[in-house]
């Protein structure tokens, strides 16, 4: 049985400060959450301060970017075993806002996901095709590509490890929400694809989140699809009572399987 995962993507949101209360503000909401993981994925420059707010909280904190060398000269970035350090456990990789606006491929995503999975973080890799792309006919040739990619090399004993967030990139942050049926035809092609390289077992334990405008209202239909574990949540995230919501949501969802 595969644990749903609740994951809020923050993005370039938040000070410190306005993390901390964001986070005091979700503890209280937060402590009913059996059966559910929950997890919050702020700038880098919260996570300290993150981590130290969380201690003792069923909440995991993770990043949303990572480079795949280990340390060295790359001026901006921030290495695994620094997340790692920084308390996260989980890494948000190949982010449609990643591959849009920093040049991000399939090939630099497999990179990080392989030394993710090296330092032992959990990488949460998304996928998802464009407005265009799916009025080509061709979600199914994307997604294929994207996941392939992101799974290059990635031993049978690791892949339980990986999270794949499904997130049409139409749906991001546009209030468009891909259907309970649209989602779950999706969820069901990537687990089809796992279970061809490696094997149905295998793909049966990967959970497959859905993202791109979940909210309170949408959750529920949406998380109650078989192959749908779960969400990574961006805008709803950003607020306590939303957030919680969507979570009590996969709980109710969680209790009722
Ligand atoms: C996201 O950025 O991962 C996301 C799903 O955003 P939103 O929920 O705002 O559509």
């Amino acid at each position: 049985m595969r644990t749903p995962i609740v994951a809020g993507n923050w993005k370039m949101n938040k000070t410190v400060e306005g993390s901390l209360q964001l986070i005091a503000e979700l503890l209280p909401l937060l402590q009913d959450t059996a059966g559910v993981e929950v997890v919050l994925c702020p700038p880098f420059t919260s996570l300290w301060a993150a981590h130290q707010a969380l201690r003792g909280a069923p909440v995991g904190l993770g990043g949303q970017d990572m480079h795949w060398e280990f340390s060295g000269a790359y001026t901006g970035e921030v290495s695994a075993e620094m997340l790692l350090t920084c308390g996260c456990r989980y890494i948000i990789l190949g982010h449609s806002e990643r591959r849009a606006y920093f040049s991000e491929t399939d090939e630099t995503v497999n990179r990080k996901l392989l030394a993710s999975l090296k330092i032992g973080l959990i990488p949460i890799v998304c996928v998802g095709e464009t407005l265009q792309e799916r009025q080509g006919n061709v979600t199914q040739q994307v997604v294929r590509q994207q996941v392939r990619g992101a799974f290059t090399g990635v031993e049978p004993a690791d892949v339980s490890r990986v999270i794949v967030a499904y997130e049409p990139v139409w749906a991001i942050g546009t209030g468009l929400t891909a259907t309970p049926a649209q989602a779950q035809e999706v969820h069901a092609f990537i687990r089809a694809l796992l279970s061809e390289s490696y094997g149905t077992a295998a793909a049966a334990s990967v959970r497959i989140q859905y993202g791109g405008s979940v909210k309170p209202e949408n959750a529920g239909e949406l998380f109650a699809q078989p192959d749908i574990d779960g969400g990574l949540i961006g805008g709803a995230s950003l607020q306590a009572g939303p957030f919680a919501a969507i979570v009590k949501a996969t709980v109710n969802v969680s209790r009722e399987a």
